[in-house]
C-alpha cells in the first residue's frame, strides 16, 4: 500500500467523528466503530483466534473473493496485466472475519486514463478536472509537461509511446497500490455496520504475473512494516497459487522493528484454490483468468 497518515487512535477518531453533524444513522454507525475499540481492549484478538478465523471455511472464502475481485479489476499497462490491490478494515464477530473494502480513490480514474490514451486533449481534460486527477497529475514525473507537449501541437508517434510509457509508470504507482485517506475513511465507516472486535487495517498483495508463470502476490513492503510500526495490528494478505498467506504484522510494531521476520504469518494452501485460480501446473499453462476488461 501507499503510505498515508491512517486513524485508529482511539481518541483522536472519537473527536473528529462525533464533532461534526451527520445524520443519526452515520453517528449510530460511528458509534459502532468506535465501540470496537472498547470490545477489543475488554477481550483482545488472540493470535490464535485469529489463525481460527482466517483458517475457517468463511474466512478461506473470504479471502478468495478479495483475489477474485482484484484479479476481475486488473488492467493492460506496460505490456502486462496489472492486478489492483484490495483494502479496508477487518472486525472478528462470532468467530468470523468480515473485511470491510475502501475504494482507492484513485483507482477509477487511472482505468480511465487508460481508455482516453489515445486522446491527449480529453486526458489532460479529466485529470485537471477533479481533485484526484490533479494529484495524478502532481505524482507522475512528466506527464503534466508532456500531455501539454501534445496538446499544443499535433502529437508524434514518439510522443505517444512516451505517454504510454508514462502511463505505465502512473498505473505502477498509483493503480497497483491501495490507499486509504482519513476522510475516505470516515465516510466508509459511517456506510457501514460495524459488530465485534477491531482486527485492524488489512490490504492484499494480489498475484503478480511474472515471467515464468510464478504468481505469487509480493511479500510485505518496507512501506508496510513502517505503517504497521505505526499503526499495530495490520494484515497483509499474500496471494500464492496454491493458497495464501496472512501476514499479522502486528509483532513489529510491539518490538519496535521492521523486520518481516518478527511477523506472524498464517499459511493456507489446498489443490480446491489452485483449482479455483487456474494455477495448478499441468492443466492451465496461461494461469489466470483474463481480466474482464481491458
Ligand atoms: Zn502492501
Amino acid at each position: 500500500m501507499r503510505h498515508w497518515r491512517m486513524t485508529p487512535r482511539w481518541a483522536v477518531l472519537v473527536v473528529t467523528l462525533l464533532a461534526a453533524a451527520v445524520p443519526a444513522a452515520a453517528q449510530d454507525r460511528t458509534r459502532q466503530y468506535l465501540g470496537l475499540a472498547r470490545a477489543t481492549l475488554e477481550q483482545p484478538i488472540t493470535p490464535a483466534e485469529l489463525e481460527a478465523a482466517v483458517l475457517s471455511p468463511a474466512g478461506v472464502l473470504a479471502i478468495a473473493a478479495l483475489f477474485e475481485k482484484a484479479i476481475a479489476a486488473g488492467v493492460v499497462a506496460g505490456g502486462g496485466v496489472v492486478t489492483p490491490e484490495l483494502g479496508g478494515e477487518a472486525t472478528l464477530y462470532r468467530g468470523q472475519l468480515r473485511f470491510v473494502e475502501y475504494p482507492d480513490a484513485l483507482h477509477p480514474v487511472i482505468r480511465r486514463m487508460l481508455d482516453l490514451r489515445t486522446d491527449p486533449q480529453a486526458l489532460l481534460d479529466l485529470l485537471t478536472g477533479s481533485v484526484e486527477g490533479q494529484q495524478i497529475l502532481a505524482k507522475t514525473g512528466g506527464l503534466h509537461a508532456h500531455l501539454f507537449l501534445m496538446t499544443t501541437k499535433p502529437p508524434t508517434d514518439d510522443q505517444r509511446r512516451v505517454l504510454d510509457r508514462i502511463l505505465a509508470s502512473a498505473v505502477a504507482v498509483h493503480f497497483k497500490t491501495w490507499m486509504v485517506t482519513p476522510e475516505l475513511q470516515h465516510a466508509m465507516i459511517e456506510q457501514h455496520e460495524w459488530r465485534g472486535r477491531y482486527v485492524g487495517f488489512w490490504h492484499i498483495h494480489p498475484p503478480v504475473q511474472a515471467v515464468g508463470g510464478s504468481m505469487q502476490g509480493f511479500e510485505p513492503s518496507m512501506e508496510d512494516m513502517n505503517v504497521a510500526m505505526e499503526k499495530g495490528q495490520f494484515l497483509t494478505i499474500v496471494f500464492q497459487p496454491d493458497g495464501f498467506d496472512v501476514y499479522d504484522l502486528e509483532p513489529l510494531a510491539t518490538a519496535r522493528q521492521a523486520v518481516l521476520s518478527k511477523a506472524r504469518v498464517i499459511r493456507y494452501r489446498s489443490p480446491e484454490w489452485e483449482k479455483r485460480f487456474g494455477t495448478g501446473t499441468p492443466t492451465v499453462p496461461g494461469g489466470l483468468p483474463a481480466p474482464s476488461r481491458p
